[in-house]
């Protein structure tokens, strides 16, 4: 539906058989009010701004969900590196329990060596 009003239209402009409204014309010419085309361009451009902000909203929307998706999943991967730390450190630990283990075996060898060798502590 495009229609377009010139400035200078009138109803019956067109009119050939010199009627005075469209119920007595009988050549079929337009009487539309003015109004009626005004109005009609304005629910036009309401409905093309209504579209317009339409689609606005909905790439707002989707930008909006993807950074929360983005800060969603910065969250598990800080959470995946505060787990790899604590195990890495927890691991820590037991190896130097191991060692500290380990090492009083060795110092007990070692007295144990001295005194059968009659050396000096
Ligand atoms: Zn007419």
């Amino acid at each position: 539906m495009t229609e377009i009003i010139t400035a200078d239209y009138f109803p019956g402009q067109n009119c050939d058989c010199e009627a005075r409204s469209s119920y007595e014309c009988g050549c079929d010419a337009d009487w539309t009010p003015t109004e009626v085309y005004k109005l009609r361009e304005d629910a036009k451009q309401l409905a093309d701004r209504l579209t317009a902000l339409e689609l606005h909203s909905t790439s707002e929307l989707a930008r909006l969900e993807k950074e929360r998706d983005d800060a969603l999943s910065q969250i598990v991967q800080a959470e995946c590196r505060a787990e790899r730390y604590c195990q890495e450190r927890d691991e820590a630990r037991e190896l130097a329990q191991q060692m500290s283990e380990s090492n009083q075996v060795l110092q007990a060898e070692v007295r144990d060596y001295r005194k059968k060798e009659k050396l000096k502590p």
